[in-house]
This record gives structure tokens, C-alpha cells and sequence, in this order.
């Protein structure tokens, strides 16, 4: 069995536990590495490393040019290295590998991206209305920043944490989920071929409760930036406020794909099954309620079961499969809870609504894809984040009424509307409480593109330009060029 250890000051090390934990293949259910377990004296290791690097200038001293330059040739060693990557993910997270070779085909754009924008970080002259003094400010690095990820795209999500992240001239400790740690360990080895100081980026795996929090509580430790369940989120956020620490998070969702009577059916009807069903459902942004209207509602439910059913499940190694296994145990008992409490609460199935069983699957966590009819979204199952293969059908009759049930959850990170009515698209991309509205096609993101949530999804915007200000802070500095000395007691 492979084995993983930690990464800290560019070197390979053992943790001080000297306790090694499963990472298990969601296809075959059977463990295939073993990663160290980090404790609170590995993460304090890792981040005097960090801040070592980032206060001795190791980093923070190099120009933003070849900060950049750094960046974009991780970005050429990432791009030749995709299909190996692609493939660790997949044993660990069960993902389709065709779905993770494309994620990991396109993450150098980021590292080019953001290297880019590196040597375009700047101050302003500020026309101040003093005479005497120079003002100006200065855009500095915020320190060591903490980036914890989830299972589900690992690769993918911390490099929108990362990519901004260096480039801003922080330094980094990753914690990377303790179901998926072994894609993280292996990108990190392109770091030291690329030439980064050592100590820029670590890597301490372990437990949320262990290694995790022991990140959020140190104090050198300046920001943390978090993708995971809004139940984790609430508690880092709650810990980072007592030293008052800069905090970024991704969070669920329980996103509407709103389909009017208008739309071209057969591109909603895709949306809807891809919305929902692509990376088996696990994706923050899956569109979990499906708001059909009255005049279409049939034929939409209809055709959308129709193409659920021919879904073939299997091996995500394989080219043609195109549902993969549930990632982690935990979930996959999560998964099925929710289908029967979706039948408890009065909603009808329409599909699935079990374990698969099919020899395909072999002996991995596999969950039919399933669709509930008849859902008012006063029940859980339309108000609480899945994070898996199930589909929750609720009718509206007006554009008002579809407004009202989308925006009525805590969550708000992604919507899609269908619509060949262009009015109606503006209408709705105003009016819906998301954080990324999608009109007639679902799930695009683009390094360029903000991405983050409203109300319970999310604090703060991964992707574009403005990212990279989530890991900067302002000076202001003023130079007396020759003002005249005042009365000392009184505040000019
Ligand atoms: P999780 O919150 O359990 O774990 C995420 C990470 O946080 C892991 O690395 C875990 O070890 C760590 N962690 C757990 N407890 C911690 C603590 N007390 N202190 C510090 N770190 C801790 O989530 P998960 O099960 O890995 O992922 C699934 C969830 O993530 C879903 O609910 C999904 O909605 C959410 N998610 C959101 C997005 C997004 O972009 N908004 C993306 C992917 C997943």
C-alpha cells in the first residue's frame, strides 16, 4: 500500500504521532494508501515553517515578477502531470476520471492566472485634502494563511484558495480532508521541481477535530480559507472571531434549477439530470431542487426520470461510466437517510430511492440515482443540503411563485433558470439570492469568474481579479513633505 507523509518545510516527514490512517477507494470499498495522522505538534511545526518563510523574506521578498513566474511554471509541471493527478483523485474520491482529468487539465489556468496578476498588485496615491503631507498606500500580504479542504475535488479547491493566495505573497498550510489527502501530497512534490523556498507551502493531513482545528486556533495562523459543510464552517468561524482572524468560506447549497413553461425542454431537461446527478450528485452547486412550471411540469418529470434510468453506473475509471460510487461511508449512510426521510415527509418516489446493488458497482458505496415527485419546499428534503444522487420535483405556477420558493432556504450559492425569454432571464438573475445564477446551462465556472455564496453558502469570492484581495491588507502611510508643526495637543 502506498504511504503518504506529511509535507513541511520542503521536506518529507513523519508525523510526531507516528500514526497512519486509511484512505479508502469508494469503487472497491478497500483501503489503497495510508496517510500520516498530524497532530497539534505537526501543524505548529508546519506553521513556524510558514511564517519562517513568509517573515524572513523568503517569499514575501522575492518581486511579484517572479512570484508570478513561479506560479505559471507550476502551472506547466500541473499540466503534465494531469492524467497521473487525475487519477489519484479518482481512487480517493471516486469521481469519473474523465471529469477529474478535465478539472486537472484545466487548474494550470489558474496558476497562470494569478501569476499574472502577481506583479500587478498596487497601492494608490491618495489627493489628499491636507496640504504638506504625501499619502499613499500599500497592499501587503496578510502572513500565514490556513486552507482547509473538502473531499470532493480536492485538487480543484484548493487551487482557488492557493493560486491567489501566493501570488498575494502569503504562505500557506494546507489541510487537506482526511478521506482525500493523497492527491494534495503528490501535486506538492511539483513545487520543489519548480523551485519554490522551502516552508511557502505545507501540508499537515489529519482530523478536522485534530489537525484541522489546531490550524484555526494557532496564532500565527493570519487567515483561514475553508470549503466544507456550513456546520464546520460555523464552528472555524466562531473560533477565528476570538483571535479575530481573516476567514473565507465555501459552504453548502441547496440550489434551484428553475425550468418555465418557455424553455427549450430539451436543454433543461439535460440541465436538470447534469445539474443533479453529474459527480453523483456531490458538488456544492448541485441542483438539488428541480422548480418545474405547471404547464410543462409532466412532460418535464417524465423525461427527466426517462433520462436519469439510463445512467450507467460503475467503474470511474471507465470511459463510459457516468455515475461513480458516493465518496466517503459517512455520506453514503447520509444519503440513504435523507431518501427515507424524503418518503416519511409524504414525497413520492419516482426513481431509485436505494443502495445499488447492480454488479457493476462491485462492492463500492453506490446510491441509485433517485427523483422525488410531489415536493413542498417546507420539507427537509428541500430545504436540507443531500450532497448526493437525489432530486427533489417541486410545481410553480408564476415567475413570482418561483422566485418566492428559491429563495426560500438558508442557502443561496448557485440557480439555474430556463427561459426563452430574455426579460424573464434578467428578471430572475436579479431577483434570485445566489451567489452564481446560470441561465439556460448549469454548472460553468471559469478561473475568471467570481464564485462564492450568499447567505448560509459563504463568506467572501473565490475566482477573478477580486480574489486575490481576500488575501491582501491595506497600509496607508503618510509623509510630511513639509506641513507646519501645530499645536501638539490637538489632532490635526
Ligand atoms: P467537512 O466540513 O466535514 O470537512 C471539510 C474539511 O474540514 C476537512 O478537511 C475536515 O478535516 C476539516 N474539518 C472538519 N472539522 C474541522 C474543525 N473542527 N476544524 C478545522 N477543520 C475541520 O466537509 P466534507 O464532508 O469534507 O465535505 C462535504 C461538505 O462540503 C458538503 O456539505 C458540501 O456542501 C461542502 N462543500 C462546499 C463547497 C463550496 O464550494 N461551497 C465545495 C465542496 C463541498
Amino acid at each position: 500500500m502506498q504511504r503518504y507523509s506529511l509535507y513541511i518545510d520542503g521536506k518529507r516527514c513523519e508525523s510526531a504521532s507516528g500514526q497512519w490512517f486509511n484512505s479508502d477507494n469508494p469503487f472497491t470499498g478497500a483501503p489503497w494508501a495510508q496517510i500520516a495522522r498530524g497532530n497539534e505538534s505537526d501543524v505548529d511545526r508546519a506553521v513556524h515553517a510558514a511564517h519562517r518563510a513568509f517573515s524572513s523574506g523568503a517569499w514575501k521578498d522575492l518581486t511579484p515578477s517572479a512570484r508570478g513566474l513561479l506560479l505559471c511554471r507550476l502551472a506547466d509541471r500541473i499540466a503534465e502531470h494531469a492524467s497521473r493527478l487525475a487519477e489519484i483523485e479518482v481512487r480517493d474520491n471516486g469521481k469519473l476520471f474523465a471529469e477529474m482529468h478535465a478539472q486537472l487539465q484545466y487548474l494550470p489556468q489558474w496558476f497562470r492566472y494569478y501569476g499574472g496578476l502577481a506583479d500587478k498588485i498596487q497601492g494608490d496615491v491618495i489627493p489628499l485634502d491636507k496640504k504638506g503631507f504625501f499619502n499613499f498606500t500599500r497592499r501587503e500580504p496578510l502572513g500565514v494563511v490556513a486552507i482547509i479542504t473538502p473531499w470532493n475535488s480536492p485538487l480543484m479547491l484548493l487551487t482557488w484558495k492557493l493560486a491567489p493566495a501566493l501570488a498575494a505573497g502569503c504562505t500557506v498550510v494546507i489541510k487537506p480532508s482526511e478521506f482525500t489527502s493523497s492527491s494534495t501530497l503528490e501535486w506538492v512534490e511539483l513545487l520543489d521541481e519548480v523551485g519554490f523556498p522551502p516552508g511557502v507551502v505545507n501540508v499537515v493531513t489529519g482530523f478536522g477535530n485534530e489537525a484541522g482545528s489546531a490550524l484555526v486556533s494557532h496564532p500565527l495562523v493570519r487567515k483561514i480559507t475553508f470549503t466544507g459543510a456550513d456546520s464546520t464552517g460555523r464552528r472555524i468561524n466562531e473560533q477565528a472571531a476570538r483571535d479575530f482572524k481573516h476567514v473565507g468560506l465555501e459552504l453548502g447549497g441547496k440550489s434551484p434549477n428553475i425550468v418555465f413553461d418557455d424553455a427549450k425542454l430539451e436543454d433543461a431537461v439535460n440541465g436538470a439530470v447534469s445539474g443533479i446527478f453529474a459527480a453523483t450528485g456531490q458538488t456544492c452547486i448541485a441542483g438539488s431542487r428541480l422548480l418545474v412550471q405547471s404547464g410543462v411540469y409532466d412532460e418535464v418529470v417524465e423525461r427527466v426520470v426517462a433520462l436519469a434510468k439510463t445512467a450507467r453506473m460503475g467503474d470511474p475509471m471507465h470511459a463510459d461510466t457516468q455515475v461513480g460510487p458516493i465518496t466517503t461511508p459517512p455520506q453514503y449512510e447520509k444519503v440513504l437517510n435523507y431518501i427515507d426521510i424524503a418518503q416519511e415527509e409524504g414525497a413520492s418516489l419516482a426513481l431509485g430511492g436505494k443502495a445499488a446493488t447492480r454488479e457493476e458497482c462491485g462492492a463500492g458505496w453506490f446510491v441509485e440515482p433517485t427523483i422525488f415527485t410531489g415536493v413542498t419546499n417546507d420539507m427537509r428534503i428541500a430545504q436540507e443540503e443531500v450532497f448526493g444522487p437525489v432530486l427533489s420535483v417541486i410545481r410553480f405556477d408564476t415567475e413570482e411563485e418561483a422566485v418566492a420558493i428559491a429563495n426560500d432556504v438558508r442557502f443561496g450559492l448557485g440557480a439555474g433558470v430556463w427561459t426563452s425569454d430574455i426579460g424573464r432571464a434578467f428578471r430572475m438573475a436579479e431577483r434570485v439570492e445566489s451567489g452564481t445564477v446560470w441561465v439556460n446551462t448549469y454548472r460553468a465556472v471559469s478561473y475568471l469568474s467570481p464564485f462564492g455564496g450568499y447567505k448560509d453558502s459563504g463568506l467572501g469570492r473565490e475566482n477573478g481579479i477580486d480574489a486575490i484581495n481576500e488575501y491582501l491588507q491595506t497600509k496607508s502611510v503618510w509623509i510630511n513633505t513639509g506641513a507646519p508643526t501645530g499645536n501638539p495637543f490637538v489632532l490635526r
